[in-house]
């Protein structure tokens, strides 16, 4: 019963049952109506038909009993009025037949009969006719008139015809039936016919026309049945003259129901069970055959749903449905094919999202294309950037080799075609030259190919190739789908290549092209981790060009930037492939040397860059000579940490500088150890951070208490150690040549800001400059200065150079001062007396200023012969011409001290502390001296 069940109990099932069914009923149905019918209408007729005999007898048998009436009234007849008129009353009465005559005017008085007038003479001798009288329903009475010569008169007799003798068939019908004139008039009726009916009958004789006699068929309704009836008109003999024809009507009403066939039922019924027998065998062996089939292929459509896939098996299904089947199995597999592919799609877009290299995207399409076009070997030919007709060719195949890459050639023409050929293209015959990139692939076995163009930016980035052994089946989806792949591959390629493009902008340096500071910390961590696993040794060199700023001033940025670049192509062609030059700022580079097995060969290549720089550089019509320091430092020897390498061979590059520049130092840990404070690769950065700022002392006239001037006080904000003094940083500014950078940028920021104070109108007379003895070395030094001073517009007469007696102990520092004084400056002789250098420098050389140093002044008043001393060095710097500066004035007593021996100018805390530039601007706009410079000015 399962199999019913699966038909039965689906929607399909019964819509199928309830079809079947009506299918077989409703012909049944209508087949035995017609029959029905058919046997119906054929049972009416017969009943008519008899009826229509009855009426022909009985109109018959009627005329036959007038005919014998009007025989035996021509009987009657004959003979003499006198001796008959007796008789024929007897014998008239006698013979059954007429129940009166009536012959006399008083006979005819009584009977109201106008039909016949007889005094017309109507009725001819020997003739009769025959007449009645309507008495009631049904009730008549018939006479028969003749006429005859009694005594040579013709007279007229009414013979009345006996009813009983007239109408005994009539009567004694079972049926209905009537016999009523051409009018309609009932003369008589069957005891069985009602009184209603008669009269219906009568009406629907009286329609007709029976001027010709004959017989007719009626039907009416009535009383909400339907009536039928046969009629005749009665046949008179001949001669015998009639009001009206009579006609004999018999009727019966038709029965309500049809007449019912017992057989006809019988055979309906049974031909009805049989079809719904036969209909639930039919249903019964359908669910059989196709139920479970039907059933398997819903399961099998719930299943595709679902993303199962399993084939129906064509066992289970019957033949008629095979095809159903297959359909069904066909889309599964290309579902599940489509569905695989499209799985297959998603991954590889996974990937190309997350991607960086190209390297995963290439494997996981050599590997995928495979499974999704059931090819023999897939090939992915990636042409150079940098050379468009040649590449490289990654295959895979379904056998699992690890196979190379192989490096082919390719046809220009060949290129072309395939740009072109965006939906890809078919190779049947491979040419060697032609489709050199199917080459590896054949060797795998394939004969046949599909092969797409992979394009970016309109050019021709890739190929890729399906191999076949035998030639694939036409396919349209094969197409598309190398397509979707290409697709996906030019998306890797172009993500990868802009991926490049950002790799590049942020690890290598726009101007040069040399890695940057980022990529250059990455190589050198890789060197130094390598070096530190013992497998090698490296050395990482410090290049800072000399006087770079000197040619970027002089000829403007762009050449700046050009010389650069020719510099960075000289560096990488100083070292070897593998090695890395990169530029860290500026006119900074760095090289790592790889494989350093001797220091020498460091050094080596450090010799052959300074050699290299040393040619001149052609900018703009004119020669510009650049010359680098060099520090030089090896790893792991030296250190294993990037910070520590960068600051030896930073500290090396300046000792480089120091020792005259252009040359290469190597890093020395007890050198560093014992002359260089540890900050110096951190005042290094310092400069490069801009982490210096400077601080103003005021210096005050001791004789009307003006502030006359500002000196420059160098700060350092370190942004670990908050500010240090210039006692922490100075003297290692000073051993590792920094202090000629450093103070390069003092030069510089003092004179914008003198520049600002000037534009705000509150400069001061004087700002004084410290300036390093290593400074004044510097054969440039006294240019710069004038540049600096033309470049902000101040007078050479405002700047004051502070030196310290060191500097006559140097020839070219010496020559400096000359040149300073010979531009108008004013040099300042710093901490005097500090020194042991002769008074008779000051008559050397330019001094314009002494500043007493501030320990003569520590003991004054207190100890007698400092204060002798400092009034002694007051008098003499006077009688030399040289104005003289107290510094150092903590209090008071010094204060006085210093006014009473005619000292000029005076400055130290207890006058003005050297102040941040906002408060010295406080102090220049209102001019007002702080509390301590008031009392110096009451005093003066
Ligand atoms: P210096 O040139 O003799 O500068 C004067 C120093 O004395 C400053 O110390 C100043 O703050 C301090 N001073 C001023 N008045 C008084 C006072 O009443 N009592 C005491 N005890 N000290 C006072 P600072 O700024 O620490 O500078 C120290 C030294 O650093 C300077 O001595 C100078 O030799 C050097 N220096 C400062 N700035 C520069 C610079 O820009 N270039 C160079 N080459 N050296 C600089
Ligand atoms: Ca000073
Ligand atoms: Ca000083």
């Amino acid at each position: 019963m399962r199999p019913l069940h699966y038909l039965v109990g689906s929607r399909i099932g019964r819509r199928f049952a309830i079809l079947l069914a009506f299918c077989c009923l409703v012909p049944l149905l209508l087949a035995s109506l017609v029959a029905w019918r058919g046997a119906a209408t054929e049972s009416r007729q017969q009943a008519q038909e008899v009826r229509q005999t009855r009426a022909v007898a009985l109109a018959e048998s009627l005329a036959t009993r007038i005919a014998a009436a009007d025989s035996l009234a021509a009987v009657l007849l004959a003979g003499e009025r006198e001796a008959t008129v007796a008789r024929l009353r007897a014998e008239a009465a006698q013979s059954g037949v007429f129940t009166r005559v009536l012959i006399d005017a008083e006979d005819l008085a009584a009977v109201p009969l106008t039909t016949i007038d007889a005094a017309t003479g109507a009725v001819p001798i020997e003739r009769s006719a025959l007449t009645t009288l309507i008495a009631g329903a049904g009730v008549s009475s018939v006479y028969l008139v003749r006429s005859a010569r009694f005594d040579g008169r013709v007279t007229t007799i009414y013979f009345e015809v006996s009813p009983r003798w007239l109408w005994p068939e009539i009567e004694t019908l079972e049926s209905g039936a009537v016999v009523v004139d051409a009018h309609g008039a009932v003369l008589r009726r069957s005891m069985a016919s009602a009184e209603q009916s008669s009269h219906a009958v009568a009406a629907q004789v009286a329609t007709r026309d029976w001027r010709s006699p004959g017989s007719k068929s009626l039907a009416w309704q009535a009383n909400r049945s339907e009536w039928q009836a046969a009629a005749q008109s009665v046949r008179l003999p001949r001669g015998m003259r009639v009001d009206d024809p009579w006609i004999v009507a018999v009727f019966e009403p038709l029965p309500a129901t049809w007449p019912a066939s017992m057989a006809l039922r019988n055979a309906a019924v049974l031909s009805a069970l049989l079809a719904l027998a036969m209909l639930l065998l039919a249903v019964t062996w359908a669910g059989n055959r196709y139920g479970p089939a039907l059933h398997r292929f819903q399961l099998a459509l719930g299943r595709l749903g679902r993303s199962e896939f399993a084939p129906l098996v064509r066992a289970d299904v019957p033949d008629e449905l095979a095809g159903a089947a297959d359909a069904i199995n066909d889309a599964a597999a290309r579902l599940e094919d489509e569905l695989r592919v499209i799985e297959t799609f998603r991954d590889i877009d996974r990937l190309l999202l997350g991607a960086t290299e190209l390297e995963p995207v290439l494997d996981a399409i050599l590997s995928r294309v495979n499974a999704v076009t059931r090819c023999e070997s897939v090939g992915i030919a990636l042409l150079d950037t940098d050379s468009p007709t040649h590449g490289r060719v990654y295959v895979s195949s379904r056998a699992p080799l690890d196979l190379p890459v192989t490096r082919v050639e390719f046809d220009p023409e060949m290129i072309a075609s395939l740009v072109a050929a965006e939906e890809g293209i078919t190779v049947a015959r491979c040419e060697e030259l032609r489709h050199s990139f199917l080459m590896p692939m054949r060797e795998l076995g394939s004969e046949f190919f599909w092969v797409w163009p992979v394009v970016t930016a309109g050019r021709l980035a890739a190929v890729l190739a399906v191999g076949f052994r035998e030639a694939p089946l036409a396919d349209p989806r094969l197409a598309r789908r190398g397509s979707d792949f290409a697709e996906r591959l030019a998306i890797a390629l172009s993500k990868t290549a802009r991926d490049e493009h950002l790799y590049r902008q942020a690890h290598f340096d726009l101007l040069t092209a040399l890695p940057n500071r980022l990529l250059f910390r990455d190589r050198l961590a890789q060197e130094l981790a390598s070096a530190t696993e013992g497998r090698s040794r490296g050395a990482l060199l410090y290049i800072d060009l000399d006087h770079f700023k000197r040619v970027n001033d002089s000829v403007g940025h762009a050449a700046g930037d050009q010389l650069l670049q020719i510099v960075a192509q000289r560096l990488r062609a100083c070292v070897k492939e593998g090695d890395t030059v990169a530029r860290l700022a500026g006119d900074e580079f760095t090289v790592i040397l790889r494989n350093v097995s001797e220091p020498e060969s460091a050094s080596v290549v450090a010799e052959r860059i300074i050699d290299s720089l040393k040619l001149p550089v052609n900018l703009g019509g004119r020669d510009h000579f650049v010359q680098a320091s060099i520090g030089i430092t090896l790893f792991p020897d030296d250190g294993n940490t990037i910070e520590e390498l960068l600051r030896n061979a930073d500290g090396a590059m300046y000792r480089a500088k120091d020792l005259g520049r252009s040359r290469a130092v190597f890093f020395d840990r007890k050198l560093m150890m014992s002359r260089f404070d540890t900050t110096h690769s951190g005042l290094y950065r310092a400069l490069r951070r801009r982490e210096f700022s400077l601080f103003y002392q005021p210096q005050f006239s001791l004789t009307d208490g003006r502030l006359v001037g500002l000196e420059a006080l160098l700060r350092w904000q370190t942004p670990r150690d908050g500010t240090r003094q210039p006692k922490d940083f100075i003297p290692a500014a000073e051993t590792s040549g920094l202090i000629v950078d450093i103070g390069g940028w003092v030069l510089e920021a003092a004179c914008s800001q003198y520049a600002v104070w000037r534009e705000q109108g509150i400069a001061p007379q004087r700002l004084s400059v410290n300036v390093s003895v290593q400074q004044l070395k510097h054969a440039e030094f006294p240019r710069t200065v004038r540049r600096v001073l033309e470049k902000y517009g101040i007078p050479p007469g405002v700047i004051e150079i502070e030196l310290t007696e060191s500097v006559f102990a140097d020839e070219i520092a010496g020559a400096a001062m000359r040149q300073l004084s010979e531009l108008g400056l004013r040099l300042a002789l710093d901490d005097f007396g500090t020194g042991y250098s002769s008074l008779n420098y000051l008559r050397q050389y330019p001094i314009h200023v002494v500043k007493i140093d501030r320990s003569f002044l520590e003991d004054v008043p207190v100890n007698a012969s400092s204060a002798t001393l400092a009034a002694t060095i007051i008098t003499m710097a006077h009688a030399l011409g040289k104005e003289v500066v107290a510094e150092g004035v903590e209090n008071v007593e010094q204060l006085d001290f210093l006014r009473e021996r005619g000292c000029d100018l005076a400055q130290g805390f207890y006058l003005a502390r050297p102040l941040p530039v906002a408060q010295v601007n406080d102090l220049l706009q209102s001019r007002r001296l702080p509390d301590q410079s008031e009392s110096l000015r009451q005093t003066g």
